[in-house]
């Protein structure tokens, strides 16, 4: 059986190593993750309240379109309800915007580097993943726009771009959208949207109202704690959203998940929280970075990358031997950095020891 020639060789995602698997292999009993950029404070208690309340809804389908949670998200974002979609994780609307859009013969412009499923979901179709190298570790807009041919069908710009943690600015979008041709649809993921406190990191929702070419991704895996759900949305023009609902699963919010949501928004205090105990973490590991002299790229999402001055894998075992589980910059294409999540203050206190340690062995 040979699979069709865009599946081909594709990478497979590797996960981040998981707690039980470094408990096991290094036989250490206390480890800590801080590799997937996970909420370390969990969800809102309120979640586990509502879904308490669903055992006896577990042998119905979800409802398709998500009608509570829409509401809500209606309410919450104080958008129209059309221009909603939901994913099993945002992650799932990555794949659906390169089925909706892309083909064999059209192009697809992203950074490099950035999150990688951008390019796995444009591998796919049988398009072409045109890259453009970052500048200073933050999307290059003006060489991005450069590279936009009449084959472009979509961009993506990951703001704040995981791994790097960089944010382009309102100006700089505004800039780039006003030049853009209008053939093509401007992906904007915002992944860590919630946790970014930048005044100058642009409220994309608003760009809506006027700019039919763009969507916006974000995700309740993130700060509000629910990665296990698996759960996102995209925010589009409603006909943008009329086109993807043609390749979306009828069910692919759970049941479980579009609870979980909405309870998770109804506690905005939570998120207030995270996003304070997110900013005096960075504060916590970049002072300490800065002491050691250790470049980083400035964090605007619950995460760092930061350069260790030695290879990467090197670091990360150098870690892990500590009960440290953190993201090898080698795969990301950072060959001596690692990428750490914020993580709450004992567990940054953790991590910098365990680096100091690491440091200092290195002379
Ligand atoms: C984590 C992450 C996602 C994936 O989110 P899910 O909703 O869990 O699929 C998407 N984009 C970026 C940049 C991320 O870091």
């Amino acid at each position: 059986m040979k699979p069709k020639a865009t599946v081909q060789g594709l990478p497979v995602y590797q996960p981040g190593k998981t707690l039980a698997e470094v408990k096991e292999e290094y036989g250490i009993h206390d480890v800590i993750k801080l590799a997937s950029n996970e909420n370390p404070f969990g969800c809102s208690p309120k979640v586990w309240e509502a879904l308490g309340e669903m055992k006896g809804e577990f042998h119905l389908y979800p409802e398709g379109n998500a009608p509570k949670l829409r509401e809500k998200l209606e309410e919450y974002l104080e958008t129209d309800p059309r221009r909603i979609i939901f994913g099993n994780g945002s992650d799932e609307l990555i794949q659906m915007i390169g089925r909706t859009y892309l083909e064999p013969g059209t192009e697809s412009v992203m950074a490099d580097l950035t999150f990688p499923r951008y390019e796995t979901a444009v591998r796919i179709e049988g398009a072409r993943p045109v890259k453009v190298p970052l500048k200073d570790g933050v999307h290059d807009l003006e060489a991005m726009l450069e590279a936009v041919t009449d084959r472009t069908r979509v961009i993506w710009i990951c703001n704040p771009n995981n791994p790097t943690g960089t944010i382009v600015t309102r100006q700089e979008l505004t800039w780039f959208l006003d030049q853009l041709p209008d053939h093509v649809l401007v992906v904007l993921d915002e992944a860590y949207y919630e946790y970014v406190t930048d005044p100058d990191y642009p409220d994309s929702l608003s760009f809506l109202d006027y700019n039919p070419q763009i969507i916006v991704l974000r995700t309740f895996s993130k700060i509000f704690g629910l990665a296990a759900f698996r759960a996102g949305y995209g925010v589009a023009h409603p006909d943008v959203v009329r086109e993807l609902n043609r390749v979306r699963e009828p069910f692919n919010l759970n049941r479980l998940a579009q609870a979980a949501a909405l309870a998770a928004l109804e506690d905005e205090a939570f998120i207030f929280y995270c996003r304070n105990q997110n900013r005096l973490g960075i504060k916590q590991i970049t002072e300490k970075l800065d002491e050691w002299n250790l470049h980083y790229y400035p964090a605007h999402g619950n995460f760092i990358l930061m350069d260790t001055t030695m290879p990467a894998d090197e670091a990360f075992q150098g870690l892990l031997r500590q009960g440290v589980i953190v993201r090898s910059g080698e795969a990301l294409g950072f060959p001596t950095y690692i990428r750490v999540t914020v993580g709450n203050k004992e567990q940054n206190d953790r991590f910098l020891k365990a680096l100091e340690q690491l440091l200092e062995m290195k002379g």
